[in-house]
């Protein structure tokens, strides 16, 4: 007999490793003791030699299936003769090296536990286990245990704490456990008026009902929410956000009621069932029941998810139809997660807000995800609640270095490598407003008091005016640390590449990077780039033919100030001159005779341009709107035709000189042809593809990345996956967005591919 020392590293706490493991020792007669640590879960076992790998084994078969093991460290100790097998305090020494665990949405068990009238948590509101409830969004700092998390302010009645420490029960050391006898308490205010120990869920119910719109606090923060059935009730919801058009998320009760709906294969299926409960983007039914043209504008999706919390599946339950569940925040703000800014600003925009006394410590907004149609490709549109902040890829090789890297902006997050872990944390919004800037600093402070890390390193985006490069500097400067400016787009192609497992490739492959915009290194706008990376270094190769980049951050608001730029050199002036008053047409012109004006390759507002030139979006209330549009008629058109060579406007296999002057004119000509909008679109989607495969045919390039917020669309994935067959390999993001969430990421596997 022997003593052992098991070390395991991964998402190892707030997932019911310790019952499991103490129920292990129990069932194998083994002594010894488990505790959580700062940097895992660490095991003392009495066992022989040989019955040891078995064990570890076992462990690694038979872990929980919320965990997620990294690595597994076995050594052994000197001797001690232990009696029986115990869960030991957590210990706190050093500087937390842990993963941290999502947040999960409510398990099975729970869920039948919720609705069960002989249970004793029977429609409470707060119903939780070791396999689900929040985590991250309540954690203070780590080890986890109740004491460091905002379960700390509620004390467990006596069932509860027998539960707590009984090893047989499915709540053993459930760090969120609580009743109805010691319950998280909800509250409602109405006109001003708050009613404490509020139970009446019938009434929100009966709100909904009646049209009122309800802001809601859940897991992340605060959910606006009301029938998404009424119209009226929609269209006022929009009017009070001041949204024209950007979609909202719908919460369906059940998957059968999403299908009634929304068209939904086993995949999709699956994700919305997942414990990360994400919103996922779906083809909406010509049969659907609920007002498409208030909830998507002009699109033909839906973004739907199921209900995450126990209260959210108690009304939607009672409610039986599908809510609108919107971020709860003012326009371009941030989540709104505390009491009292609720209670302040989420009054102007609703009816009622039911709140409950747990608080959030770190707000999250719902994470997005979309599938390819054909081939069932992930997308991830924003990673947030349920998938942020850990980040693991064991193939990555990191060093013991502590680098902060601070993203862009429009789409900010940041990363930090620390003790060889690396964390992402979830979408922080656009810096580009106070808000968001606010939410970055308090959650970059939020990191920075959970694991106390000792920055070696700071790497920040080129642009001198985003907050986050600015910020980034400041706080390099200010702990005498150096900095790293690293250029957008090259961040962009390391972030696929290291998703991917290819920094340490030794065949040269193609970046195709296309974005909206990224601060060029030689100054102009990037955005539609070709770069190849071969022995660890990025060159650029091509890039989209430039046009010029006026009215700054007007242009991608307004796509036909793309349309103007892409066209008016080499266009009819028929094709965007309605779109302007003369007087407007006049400034432009002259802003175009300046020498020095900024050019850009932005494919992002190519698709702009296009969008403005062939359905009129002149002016667009999100980024990406236009595009979407255009994207959704070149899928309906290949929905009953093939992917043709013909259809591209580039003949034969040579890249036409200006290709930029050439695709607008053969585009317009089209136009004054009257061919089918859905073919033109579908035209220039296979275009596109046709250039890369060029491209990449030009350089004698066989294996092409693709990053940038243009690869979010579905269309030209799935072209490019068509064309796979070619003896091309494509490799696109998998867990992480192609949009600028994936930056900060990218900054750091920059940086990391020299090391
Ligand atoms: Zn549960
Ligand atoms: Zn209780």
């Amino acid at each position: 007999m022997k003593t052992f020392h098991i070390e395991i590293h991964g998402i190892v706490q707030g997932v019911g490793f310790r019952p499991f493991i103490y129920k292990l020792a129990k069932s194998l007669q083994l002594y010894g003791w488990i505790l959580n640590s700062e940097s895992g879960v660490h095991i003392h076992f009495n066992t022989n030699e040989n019955l040891l790998p078995k064990l570890v084994d076992k462990i690694k078969k038979e872990a929980p299936k919320l965990s997620v093991i990294t690595s597994v460290k076995v050594e052994e100790v000197p001797f001690v003769s232990y009696s029986t097998f115990e869960i030991k305090e957590s210990t706190s020494k050093e500087s937390p090296s842990l993963l941290i665990t999502p947040d999960f949405g409510m398990c099975e068990d729970c869920n039948s536990e919720l609705f069960s009238e002989e249970n004793n948590r029977y429609q409470y509101p707060f119903i939780t286990c070791t396999n689900c409830g929040p985590r991250y969004s309540i954690i203070n700092s780590l080890p986890y245990d109740r004491e460091t998390t905002t379960m700390d302010s509620f004390s467990m009645c006596n069932h509860c704490n027998n539960e707590y420490h009984d090893p047989l029960n499915r709540r053993y050391y459930s760090q969120t456990n609580s009743c109805p006898n010691c319950r998280i308490e909800l509250s409602y205010i109405e006109n001003g008026t708050l009613q404490e120990n509020f139970t009446d869920l019938d009434y929100i119910v009966e709100q909904w009902k009646q049209g009122k719109i309800i802001s809601i606090k859940g897991i992340g923060g605060y959910l606006i929410t009301c029938d998404a059935s009424n119209k009226e009730t929609v269209s006022r919801l929009r009017t009070l956000k001041g949204r024209p058009t950007k979609p909202f998320a719908l919460m369906y009760p059940d998957v059968s009621s999403i299908e009634k709906d929304a068209k939904l294969s086993k995949i999709e299926k699956r994700e919305l069932e997942k414990p990360a409960a994400p919103i996922v983007i779906l083809k909406v039914k010509n049969s659907s029941s609920i007002p498409q043209n208030e909830i998507a504008p002009n699109l033909d999706c839906l973004g739907v998810m199921l209900p995450y919390t126990p209260l959210y599946q108690l009304l939607l339950s009672k409610f039986n139809k599908p809510i609108i569940a919107t971020s709860g925040n003012l326009s371009n703000s941030s989540i709104i997660y505390e009491d009292s800014k609720a209670i302040n600003d989420l009054t102007k925009l609703s009816d009622g807000i039911l709140l409950n006394n747990r608080d959030i410590v770190i707000p999250q907004d719902d994470s997005v995800v979309k599938f390819s149609e054909k081939n069932n490709q992930k997308i991830i549109i924003r990673r947030s609640r349920g998938l942020a902040p850990t980040y693991i890829n064991k193939d990555i090789k990191v060093n013991s270095e502590t680098i902060l890297s601070m993203g862009a902006m429009l789409k900010s997050t940041f990363t930090l490598l620390n003790k060889e872990n690396i964390y992402i944390s979830q979408y922080l919004g656009n810096t580009d407003h106070y808000d968001a800037e606010v939410n970055f600093k308090n959650t970059l402070s939020h990191f920075k008091n959970l694991f106390q890390p000792n920055l070696d390193m700071v790497l920040v985006d080129k642009h001198p005016n985003y907050f986050s490069s600015r910020f980034g500097k400041e706080l390099a400067e200010k702990q005498k640390i150096p900095f790293i400016e690293i250029q957008h787009h090259k961040a962009h192609f390391l972030a696929v590449l290291g998703e991917n497992n290819l920094m340490n490739s030794s065949e040269k492959i193609l970046g195709v990077i296309w974005d909206g915009t990224g601060y060029g290194d030689d100054g102009s706008i990037w955005g539609g780039e070709f770069f190849t990376y071969e022995n660890k270094v990025v060159k650029g190769e091509a890039h989209f033919d430039e046009f010029q980049f006026i009215l700054g951050d007007k242009m991608p608001k307004e796509p036909r100030i793309s349309l103007f730029s892409l066209a008016f050199d080499c266009c009819e002036e028929r094709f965007y001159k309605d779109k302007f008053t003369s007087t407007e047409l006049n400034i432009y012109k002259n802003l175009f005779q300046k020498e020095d004006n900024i050019k850009c390759s932005s494919i992002g507002r190519l698709f702009d341009g296009v969008a403005s030139l062939l359905l009129n979006i002149d002016k667009q209330s999100f980024e990406g709107e236009a595009a979407m549009q255009l994207e959704s008629l070149a899928l309906r058109y290949f929905k009953t035709n093939d992917y043709n060579k013909e259809d591209s406007y580039i003949n034969g296999n040579r890249i036409p000189p200006n290709f930029r002057q050439y695709l607008l004119k053969e585009l317009t000509l089209d136009i004054s042809n009257e061919v089918n909008k859905d073919k033109i679109a579908a035209k220039f989607h296979l275009t596109l593809v046709h250039y890369i495969e060029l491209i990449a045919t030009k350089l004698k390039i066989r294996k092409l990345a693709f990053s940038g917020g243009v690869f979010q669309n579905q269309c030209l994935i799935e072209i490019l996956h068509f064309w796979k067959g070619k003896g091309f390999e494509l490799y696109f993001h998998k867990d992480l967005s192609p949009n600028d969430e994936c930056i900060s990421f990218g900054q750091l596997m920059y940086y990391l591919k020299d090391k």
